[in-house]
């Protein structure tokens, strides 16, 4: 069965060289649907809790929220960074509290003390599924990722996982190579 995780990322964007509107900067409230799959955790009755993949998912994409997300070789990147560290915000401000840790992929780098995230490709909403499957599929069994960002939409899905997540029987999160839950402190049964 499959728990299934909405989340709303407020960036904002544009597609250099792209010839239309959206090569002009601009914002968007995207939607981002995690769906992760498993058997069902006997002790709780859930294949896990969807506060809990809303944590674990949070913690890297919070570096989306609020964010300017520009392709590395756009011209603006240079130009915004200038206006930032002229205003001292470049390197983080006491208000820019809400920062995920910062991470470099193949497809994207975060730069979390300006809300910042430089991309490979174009962040359109394939372009996001990509990136948000890499940062998370080590992390949770993700079968199927959909995006939706304005008049468009991405979905993608992927191989069932081999393995089941050994999951507490208390309260459903996943126990550590211990066996103990690092939440509740239930052991495996
Ligand atoms: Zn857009
Ligand atoms: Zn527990």
């Amino acid at each position: 069965m499959r728990s299934i995780t909405h989340f709303d990322l407020q960036y904002a964007h544009r597609f250099y060289n792209f010839k239309g509107e959206a090569q002009y900067l601009h914002g968007h409230t995207g939607k981002l649907t995690i769906e992760v799959e498993d058997t069902i955790n006997p002790g709780v009755n859930m294949v896990f809790p969807c506060n809990e993949i809303k944590k674990t998912a949070w913690h890297i994409l919070q570096n989306f929220d609020h964010a300017l997300v520009l392709r590395h070789d756009d011209p603006l990147l240079p130009a915004i960074l200038a206006v930032y560290e002229k205003q001292s915000i470049r390197n983080g401000a006491p208000t820019n509290t809400m920062k995920g840790p910062a991470f470099k992929t193949d497809l994207a780098t975060a730069y979390p003390d300006c809300r910042l995230v430089v991309t490979k490709e174009t962040m359109t909403v394939e372009g996001m599924i990509k990136i948000v499957h890499e940062l998370l599929r080590d992390k949770l069994n993700i079968v199927k990722l959909t995006f939706v960002s304005g008049d468009n939409t991405a979905s993608c899905c992927y191989p069932s996982p081999e393995r089941s997540i050994e999951r507490c029987p208390c309260c459903g999160i996943a126990l550590n190579s211990a066996g103990i839950c690092p939440k509740c402190g239930c052991r495996k049964e």
